[in-house]
């Protein structure tokens, strides 16, 4: 693939650049996207119908991230010593993070400038090329970003090749250093099998089923308006916007009351709060799940199938539906959120993790302690305690799944990390104390080497199971 060879070339001199000049070019990159992000909000709005404010929310988070991975590449990549140890004394060891050379970014269509971006600029700070194929329903921005980056710099060290799947696929088997995939979990199980061929390594961004959790201490009104946003916002189109809710069951009427009073009085439309679908066929699944959860005995609290007026979906809230049904088994995607009761915390947790999908969660409750105590227990890449959302803001904070929601971690050290080979290095400073990485190594030598050993690591094993074995003198 022809952008990828210019992208090897470009990721050598790119590679060759200081910390800090990589860090200029980021941060003038920065400043066209920021300074134009009008024009590029527009260009959101057309491609995915999102209100002109969501898509310029987008990019003001979007540029966060870019900032923070152009000013922390050095702090976080550059050589570092570390200590050798009392069996190498002899040698000094540093450990480097050099950059893997092009990376291929395969994006979606949800939040075309935040999520790719979390892969691109961190992989752009790590100090690699990337070769960006957005999703076929947002090609405009994808270009947007890559001509923007050429206003800074002749190098095509960011490029933008457009299509559908079969342009990913190529892509993906193009001989780049690392994928970067975001997607769903379906067309991750096909990008990875294809990076198996090659053994390129590859980061999987999934989709989600995220649940909130609410406690009977929780403020109410914080956390519907929460649920509201963050399972209605941007069409309930967020990989990790609230699908699930689980309420327990002392404030469950009272919860579900505020949330319907919400839901009620939202109409999407052009400008807002929230937009169209922006793919036809996402508007079949929703159908499809609002008509399981009824079907299976669930309650439509707030709207049902009348809600959906392609291109728009109105709100949904349904209640008491049961676990098996794919409104809750299921991505949904869409401007739905299931609501159900719990008799506890621990309920409300095992209800949680019961799932494929593993992106993030939310827990609203006054006790903070205990709040902390449940997002360790939550089988996620992120948890939020009341907020919904709150990681999607901190730059440093990794982010990434597991299970269906994929693995491997964008954003943060971990992000800049991700993008990155670390090189350990040693050198011998000393001529070494007992010399035993040799051929001719004195017998002498090793023994006391073992006798070392044996102190050091050996002590108290009569009192450990080892000393169990059968035919263990202590046994
Ligand atoms: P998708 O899986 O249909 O497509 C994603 C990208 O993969 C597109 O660019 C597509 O052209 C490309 N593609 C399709 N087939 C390919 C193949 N065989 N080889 C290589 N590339 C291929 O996903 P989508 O509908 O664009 O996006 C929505 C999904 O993305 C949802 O599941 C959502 O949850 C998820 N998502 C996850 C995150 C995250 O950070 N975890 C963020 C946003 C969206």
């Amino acid at each position: 693939m022809e952008a990828v060879s210019r992208a090897r070339e470009a990721a050598s001199w790119w590679a060759g650049l200081s910390f800090r000049e990589r860090r200029d070019h980021l941060l003038n990159w920065k400043r066209v996207i920021a300074a134009r992000s009008d024009e590029l909000g527009d260009v959101i709005h057309e491609e995915t119908g999102k209100p002109v404010g969501d898509a310029l929310l987008e990019i003001m988070l979007a540029v966060e991230h870019l900032d923070w991975a152009a000013r922390n590449a050095p702090r976080v990549l550059k050589r570092r010593r570390v200590r050798s140890g009392l069996l190498a004394a002899d040698q000094g060891a540093a450990v480097e993070y050099r950059p893997l050379g092009v990376i291929g970014v395969i994006g979606p269509w949800n939040y075309p400038v935040y999520t790719p971006l979390g892969s691109i600029s961190y992989a752009l700070a790590a100090g690699n090329a990337v070769v960006f194929k957005p999703s076929e329903h947002t090609p405009r921005t994808g270009e947007w970003l890559a001509a923007a980056w050429a206003a800074i710099s002749a190098k095509p060290v960011l490029q933008v090749i457009t299509g559908d799947g079969a342009v990913g696929a190529q892509l993906v088997a193009a001989g780049v250093d690392k994928i970067a995939f975001t997607g769903s979990a379906a067309t991750g199980r096909r990008v990875m099998a294809a990076c198996a061929e090659t053994l390129t390594p590859v980061v999987i961004e999934g989709g989600g089923k995220d649940a909130m959790i609410v406690a009977a201490d929780a403020d109410l009104d914080a956390a519907a308006k929460a649920a509201a946003f963050g399972g209605f916002g941007n069409a309930g189109q967020t990989c990790a916007g609230v699908e699930r809710v689980y309420v327990e069951r002392a404030v469950y009427p009272e919860f579900l009351a505020k949330l319907a009073a919400i839901a009620e009085s939202v109409e999407p439309s052009e400008d807002g709060p929230y937009g169209r679908m922006t793919v036809a066929t996402q508007v079949d699944i929703v159908r499809n799940h609002v008509d399981d959860a009824l079907a299976k005995g669930g309650r439509a609290v707030v709207g049902g199938p009348e809600s959906i007026k392609p291109p728009y979906v109105f709100p949904v809230v349904l209640a008491e539906v049961p676990e098996d049904s794919t409104a809750v088994t299921e991505e949904t995607f869409g401007p739905t959120v299931v609501v159900n009761p719990v008799s506890s915390l621990d309920e409300a947790v095992s209800l949680a993790n019961a799932s494929r999908y593993g992106l993030a969660a939310s827990i609203f409750s006054s006790d903070r302690g205990n709040s902390l105590k449940i997002a360790r227990r939550l089988r996620t890449g992120a948890a939020s305690i009341n907020s919904v959302l709150g990681f999607a803001g901190v730059p440093a904070l990794p982010f990434g799944g597991v299970g269906d929601s994929g693995f491997g971690r964008v954003h943060g050290a971990d992000g800049l990390r991700e993008f990155s080979r670390p090189q350990s290095v040693t050198w011998r400073r000393l001529k070494a104390p007992m010399d035993v990485m040799s051929l001719t190594r004195d017998p002498a030598v090793l023994d006391r080497a073992i006798r070392i050993f044996r102190l050091r690591h050996a002590r108290g094993a009569a009192n450990s199971a080892s000393s169990k074995w059968p035919g263990h003198p202590g046994a």
